[in-house]
């Protein structure tokens, strides 16, 4: 199996609705953001199930059409015991995704049986990377995409990749905090501060660098940056 590939991360600026006063948060905290699956994975579904997309099916929210719902409401990679239980599948190699269960041979389920097998989208988590202090009203992500092959074919993270490469400048995205119960920083600004960020958990570090900035903090800081692989970060 191909090692994940998590590309350079980048760095993704939202502006909050209303300048954020609705949103109480605090550095160290993490954004909850609800991704749109990518289209192109929603397309080679029906190449291989024969469904076109307009069909109606029942989501938990109510009626939807198949394809709003394999891109807005369905995890299209995740087997549940739930899906081998709709689908009537009995034995599989334990990395099967989602395509590759649907590609079996003269496997055609109906639309409300596909959906039946599908866990509900989830939404991801990601550390906030600004202090508020220095960017009122902004969020910023440090995002890595998520990518590797799987049984011959490129697959990438849904989460990830919206962030990173499908987010048209200007669009709208669902976001809600998630709070942390002791990543913070500490109060007494003369503390010395050693962070260790390897890879995208440079998250959160760049914000307390920020924070300890616009504060004026005396402790000294020191920040270790790392990443997995030699050969391919
Ligand atoms: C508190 C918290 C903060 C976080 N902060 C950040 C952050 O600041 N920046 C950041 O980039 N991420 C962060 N993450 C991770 C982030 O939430 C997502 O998990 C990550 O971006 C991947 O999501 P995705 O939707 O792109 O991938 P998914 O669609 O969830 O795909 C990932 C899944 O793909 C599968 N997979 C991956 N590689 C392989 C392989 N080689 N073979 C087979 N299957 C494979 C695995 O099942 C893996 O679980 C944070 C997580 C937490 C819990």
């Amino acid at each position: 199996m191909a090692r994940s590939r998590q590309n350079p991360s980048t760095i993704s600026s939202f502006l909050l609705a209303g300048g954020g006063a609705d949103l109480d948060y605090a550095i160290g905290d993490a954004l909850g953001v609800l991704p749109v699956n990518a289209p192109d994975e929603v397309a080679a579904i029906p190449e291989v199930t024969g469904l076109k997309g307009p069909e109606t099916v029942q989501l938990k929210t109510g009626p939807a059409a198949l394809r709003s719902a394999l891109l807005t409401w369905l995890d299209l990679s995740t087997v549940t015991p739930k899906t081998l239980e709709a689908w009537a599948v009995e034995a599989r190699p334990e990395d099967m995704q989602v395509i590759d269960l649907l590609r079996r041979p003269d496997f055609t389920p109906e639309a409300q049986v596909q959906v039946d097998g599908l866990r509900p989208l989830q939404p991801r988590l990601y550390s906030i990377s600004p202090s508020p202090k220095t960017h009122p009203g902004e969020e910023h992500l440090t995002v890595g995409e998520v990518r590797y092959q799987l049984f011959g074919s490129d697959r990438q993270g849904g989460a990830s990749t919206y962030l990173g490469e499908r987010l048209a400048p200007g669009s709208m995205v669902g976001v809600y905090i998630q709070r942390s119960a002791h990543f913070h920083l500490p109060e007494d600004d003369t503390r010395p501060l050693i962070m260790i960020g390897p890879g995208t958990g440079i998250a959160p570090l760049r914000a307390f660098l920020e924070e300890r900035d616009a504060r004026g903090a005396e402790g000294p800081n020191w920040l270790f940056f790392g990443d997995q692989h030699e050969a391919c970060d």
